[in-house]
């Protein structure tokens, strides 16, 4: 996928965005969602069945129209980026991202925040990098963590089912990458704040099943989904070290011992259970789910609702107060535990061997994102999936059950000396290319090949770059 021309990933990411704009607008007016699920309207696969009952608390919920845009993107949208992640790499994910695309259009405005830099006299305008050392720079796992816990709670109170909040979120949020776009360089956004971004790295692991591997490819200019130009050239700022952009396996193996990063992939565990299973909860009954009734019920009018409905019996906890408590519980119970098991799988091993932490640590990682993976798929979609023939159910499970299988397989047997092995002499080969950015950057502004991205030639900022570009450290 990283070979596929920028020019044309451009066209594709402009084609994905205004696919997206006209989503958004559809969550404004939409007359035709009103139409299509109208229960008179019987070709209409979408049609309500007012005579089904669909149990909410003990009481059947009112059939009534809705927006088809809140569905398909929670049902379908969501589900899809999740799979292409996991199933073509994350570099296909972040080369398509239509949030991604909107925070780099500062960037192709050329409205970036830049400083001034004086060196041996000579005036110079750099862009703007988050540093590593600074309180995000370290934190900032656990920033966009919070921001994907706030984004859950809102979905399962409000955003599920109201196509004008979920319209709002969407807004808000693509307003919020251009914002960062504009104030820092690269994929700032990317890195340091989208909230999807540690669930990526969660179902990336070391490396997609079929997405591309940045070390193997001595001889190609510009590796996975790293920043490049419309000729396929690098554009990379330095943004990130290491950054998954340019080579995820070495990210991977560089964060993994990281807290943060352990908190992230054991923390997403429980949150996800805890997603799915507040349906059941809060409804008293699976079909609640399965059925989609969730993207249509009166979600406003539901926040001070008993939020747990058990065995028959309302428990008076507000639901606006008992979302953001089964979701913190359930991470934080999920990150214990897991570490708990985490170590005492180490402790077995030292019995047989001498382990490694990261050992340890990659093989609970990797039976985690699997897990994860079958989990996510038994429900994600599936009020959509279950309306289809049997045939085309069951073969996307098997798709899930294999690519899973595989998945784990190779991810399970990988190490980081397996990964260094190849990695080494393609570095070597990459630091003598003379089209590496560190190295064009050392050359005249005028062979340049954007301007607009390489305004910064500080020792310090080229320094950056080659740290970002030439590891694996080891
Ligand atoms: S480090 Fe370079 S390639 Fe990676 S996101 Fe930042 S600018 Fe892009």
């Amino acid at each position: 996928m990283n070979q596929v021309p920028e020019r044309l990933m451009h066209w594709v990411r402009w084609g994905l965005a205004i696919s997206w704009i006209v989503l958004i607008v559809s969550l404004f007016y939409d007359p035709i969602s009103l139409i299509l699920t109208d229960s008179d309207n019987l070709t209409s696969p979408f049609r309500i069945h007012p005579e089904t009952c669909i149990l909410l608390q003990g009481e059947c919920l009112p059939q009534t129209p809705y927006s088809l845009g809140v569905r398909i993107f929670w049902s379908a949208i969501v589900p899809a980026a999740i799979f292409i992640v996991f199933v073509f790499g994350h570099d296909t994910w972040r080369r398509i991202c239509p949030l991604s695309f909107f925070s780099q259009l500062p960037r192709a405005l050329k409205l970036q925040r830049h400083r001034k830099v004086v060196y041996e006299g000579i005036v110079s305008y750099e862009l703007i990098s988050i540093a590593e050392d600074s309180w995000l720079g370290k934190n900032h796992l656990y920033v966009q963590f919070g921001l994907f816990f706030l984004g859950l709670t809102a979905r399962l109170l409000v955003v599920n089912s109201n196509p004008v909040a979920l319209g709002m979120m969407l807004i808000s949020t693509i307003l919020s990458a251009m914002l960062v776009g504009i104030l820092y360089a690269g994929k700032s956004w990317c890195q340091y704040f989208c909230p999807f971004a540690p669930v990526q790295a969660v179902f990336t692991g070391p490396r997609g099943l079929l997405g591309s591997h940045a070390h193997q490819q001595p001889q190609f200019p510009v590796s996975q989904s790293m920043c490049r130009t419309n000729d396929n050239i690098s554009a990379c700022v330095g943004c990130k070290s290491a950054c998954i952009d340019i080579d995820a396996e070495q990210a991977y193996w560089e964060n993994l011992e990281q807290p943060a990063r352990r908190f992230v992939q054991y923390g997403y565990v429980g949150i996800l259970i805890a997603f799915f299973l507040y349906f059941y909860l809060f409804a008293g009954n699976w079909n609640y789910y399965f059925s989609g009734a969730w993207s249509r019920d009166d979600a406003i009018g539901m926040l001070f609702k008993p939020g747990f409905y058990l065995l028959g019996q309302s428990i008076p906890l507000p639901k606006l107060i008992a979302v953001p408590l089964t979701l913190g519980l359930f991470t934080v119970l999920a990150y214990f535990a897991l570490s708990r098991v985490e170590k005492a799988y180490r402790a077995y091993l030292r019995q047989h061997k001498p382990a490694s932490r990261q050992e340890s640590h990659h093989t609970i990682f990797t039976l985690v994102t699997v897990f994860s993976f079958w989990f996510f798929f038994s429900f994600a979609g599936r009020p959509i999936l279950n309306t289809m023939p049997s045939f085309i159910v069951l073969g996307f499970n098997s798709i899930v059950m294999i690519a899973g299988s595989i998945w784990g397989y190779r991810t399970l047997g990988r190490t980081q000396s397996q990964y260094q092995n190849i990695a080494e002499p393609a570095r070597e080969n990459r630091e003598s290319d003379s089209n590496s950015p560190a190295q064009r950057l050392r050359q005249p502004a005028h062979h340049q090949p954007d301007s607009s991205d390489s305004t910064a030639t500080s020792p310090d900022h080229i320094a950056k770059l080659e740290v970002t570009q030439t590891r694996p450290k080891s």
